[in-house]
């Protein structure tokens, strides 16, 4: 076998290991990020707070589990049952030693499925005069059946959330959209903009997708995040209708249920993609990121 057979044989997370991006760990999709890899991560973060046009001045770092109750509330693991990740734990330290110490029992935390579901709780049940808008960050848990490079069960996302009326609710995930497609232009990478049928509320059957799809209720910015990738979501805009407003109550006085709208990125999968894109020596990219 030839050198080149051998490099070309690496598996993309073998190659950003050798790069020194990553430090792979012995369980499928979960990995640790290297000083150099985080150097790009966190510039990422400065954009995106430059970004937001409402001036918040930066995320409010989240925990990565959350209420059990809220993620029950959103009604998220009726769409994803397979991929909520739960918190076990005994509940005492004589039930773990007691002779009939049994399973340890769901407690009262999730692992987070992603960051935005910090928010709603915050102004659950009540009526707002004003429409709301946040900024988050925090890691994320997703139990995904599949771990190529890029599709990772921990991972940290950024998102920014308006909780308002419905033409606003819209109005401001267009005006993401073309807000994101500027900055992934700015650091010189290809997006393919697509709509999505992730059904991220509902039922999830195939009925629902297609709606969601022909409704255009999530965009998806992809682009590849390895070598050998045909395209990767690094970013998805989404638009929740009043779903989440129903689910926690939350309504303007003037307007009804509130209507709400996410910017998500997937941090990882948006530094993997520069990297892809720019190649593993920081000294040569280009200056914006
Ligand atoms: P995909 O279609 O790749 O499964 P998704 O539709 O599940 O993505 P969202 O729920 O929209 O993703 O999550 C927001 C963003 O979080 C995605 O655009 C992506 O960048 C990132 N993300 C989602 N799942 C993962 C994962 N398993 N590993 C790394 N990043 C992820
Ligand atoms: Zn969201
Ligand atoms: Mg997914």
């Amino acid at each position: 076998m030839t050198s080149s057979t051998a490099v070309s044989a690496a598996t993309p997370l073998a190659r950003m290991a050798d790069a020194g991006w990553v430090s792979p760990t012995s369980v499928p999709g979960l990995i640790g990020y290297t000083p150099k890899f985080e150097s790009v991560l966190e510039s990422l973060q400065t954009a995106l707070t430059a970004l937001d046009p409402h001036g918040l001045g930066g995320p409010v770092q989240h925990a990565p589990v959350v209420p059990r109750e809220t993620i029950e509330r959103a009604q998220y693991a009726e769409s994803f049952p397979h991929l909520l990740g739960t918190v076990h734990a005994y509940a005492s330290a004589e039930q773990a030693t007691a002779p009939s110490a049994s399973q340890r029992e769901l407690t009262d935390v999730v692992l987070a499925p992603a960051a935005c579901y910090s928010v709603y709780p915050q102004i659950a049940d009540r009526t707002l005069d004003l429409e709301q808008h946040f900024d988050v960050f925090g890691y994320c848990y997703r139990h995904e059946a599949t771990s190529e490079y890029g599709r990772f069960r921990s991972f940290r996302m950024r998102e920014f959330v308006i909780v308002g009326g419905q033409e606003p609710a819209w109005e401001w995930r267009e005006a993401w959209i073309e807000r994101c497609e500027g900055l992934f232009a700015r650091l010189g990478l290809k997006i393919a903009v697509v709509a999505a049928s992730d059904p991220f509320f509902g039922p999830g059957d195939r009925f629902m997708r297609a709606s969601q799809l022909q409704q255009s209720l999530k965009f998806e910015f992809v682009a590849p995040v390895h070598a050998r990738d045909e395209g990767t979501a690094i970013a998805s805009a989404n638009c929740h209708k009043d779903h989440l407003g129903e689910r926690f109550a939350i309504r303007f006085a003037e307007m009804g249920v509130a209507h709400s709208s996410c910017m998500a990125f997937g941090l990882e999968r948006v530094v993997s993609a520069l990297i892809q894109a720019h190649g593993d020596d920081l000294a040569n990219w280009p200056e914006p990121v």
